[in-house]
């Protein structure tokens, strides 16, 4: 799988870096998820972890909705959690970098 697609239990996202910074609803986005096209979509920056960081909590969010992980988690919340367990885990993937290679082994 290539840095720009992301596989999650059967669907694979097409994963769009792009310049120009997302809009919703008159919000500003660093990244979101289109669900109905199956596509992350990113504003990328020069900032790699905070890029980094954008794609494992778009991920993480993928996650959740498919497990359905999110009906246990407050609407209001949500953000808040997935903004933290995607800081975590990036700083825990970082410092254990065995930890991948042996998940690349099974
Ligand atoms: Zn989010």
């Amino acid at each position: 799988m290539s840095r720009n697609k992301l596989k999650v239990g059967g669907i694979v996202y097409s994963v769009l870096r792009q310049k120009e910074p997302i809009i919703q609803d008159d919000s500003l986005l660093a990244g979101r998820v289109v669900y109905q096209e199956a596509r992350i979509e990113l504003h990328s920056t020069p900032d790699a972890q905070y890029s980094m960081e954008t794609f494992l909590h778009e991920k993480n969010h993928i996650i959740l909705r498919q497990s359905q992980l999110e009906r246990m988690i407050p609407a209001d919340k949500m953000e808040e959690f997935v903004e933290a367990f995607s800081h975590w885990e990036l700083m825990v993937l970082r410092d254990n970098a065995w930890l991948m290679r042996e998940i690349q082994k099974l």
